[in-house]
């Protein structure tokens, strides 16, 4: 635990190169995703006039399209996400504050770091969040 970090020691465990390095991957995962939810936006819209037309010559057709543009808007959704994600973690490298997690202060390694450049929280505290979510989702069903 290191929560009164001070914010010139918050990204000490990163070398220069290291951070350049992960700075290039969360803008390439952005634009990445940038081009993918414009195709997806543009998929959907198809899909939305493929729906029409099907509501009018086939109801079960229909009914499959509708649940085809749930699976597409939920990509949608997942992605958007993880782009105000990749923003956040940008606006984190500004501040000197990036790799650092959000729940404990720990540092981030950058293994995780350059496996998810968003990253905000450390393994233990993913894996812990992951848990609970798990759980939720459980005991909701
Ligand atoms: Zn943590």
């Amino acid at each position: 635990m290191s929560l009164e970090l001070t914010l010139e020691d918050s990204m000490k465990h990163l070398t220069e190169l290291q951070i350049e390095e992960l700075t290039l991957r969360l803008t390439e995962r952005m634009r990445f995703l940038a081009a993918q939810v414009r195709e997806e936006l543009a998929a959907s819209d198809t899909q939305h006039y493929r729906d029409l037309a099907g509501a009018v010559t086939d109801t079960a057709d229909e009914a499959l399209a509708s649940a085809l543009v749930d699976v597409d808007t939920e990509l949608i959704d997942r992605h958007i996400t993880e782009l105000r994600d990749i923003e956040a973690a940008r606006g984190r490298m500004q501040n000197k504050t990036y790799g650092i997690c959000i729940d404990c202060g720990d540092a981030v390694v950058y293994e995780r770091l350059v496996a998810y450049p968003a990253a905000k929280r450390c393994v233990r505290c993913q894996e812990q969040r992951e848990h609970i979510y798990a759980h939720q989702r459980r005991s909701t069903l």
